[in-house]
This record gives structure tokens, sequence and C-alpha cells, in this order.
């Protein structure tokens, strides 16, 4: 689009290193990583709802745990009355 290396974003003169300033500094927002796993997104949005998931993930887990009695005493007396 343009090769004068001024950033369209906030003007700033980059050169040749214009395409890395751009992913650097202004496509850092749509390259959304999960700090958790390897997933990446364009969209913050879709971390979040991927974020949602692995809470819920957890969650499960934590509750599949506390069913079989691996965690907290209250729980095992619970089953037990
Ligand atoms: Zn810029
Ligand atoms: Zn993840």
């Amino acid at each position: 689009m343009n090769n004068t290396g001024i950033c369209q974003f906030c003007n700033k003169s980059c050169g040749k290193h214009l395409k890395r300033h751009i992913r650097d500094v202004h496509e850092k927002i749509k390259s959304a990583k999960c700090e958790y796993c390897d997933f990446t997104c364009t969209h913050t949005t879709s971390l979040r709802m991927h974020k949602c998931y692995l809470e819920r993930e957890r969650q499960k887990t934590r509750d599949e745990a506390i069913a079989k009695g691996a965690n907290p005493d209250e729980k095992i007396n619970e089953k037990l009355n």
C-alpha cells in the first residue's frame, strides 16, 4: 500500500522496518496469545472464549477430583452422610 515507510497508524517513519513495526506495535492486540498454552487467535474475544473454556475444563477436573474424594474432607463426610 505505502512504500514510504511511514506508519499509517502513528505516522512514525520506520523505513524498511515498517512491516515489523506495525506487527509489533499495532497488531499486538490482534495476535492474542493464551498464557496457559500455545493457543493464539486474531481477536481478544476469541481468546477470552478460549480462556472460559479452559476455566470450565479446569473446574470440571477439580469437581471430578472432589467427587472422587481426592480433596476436602467435608465433601467426603457429606457423601458418607
Ligand atoms: Zn506505528
Ligand atoms: Zn490456552
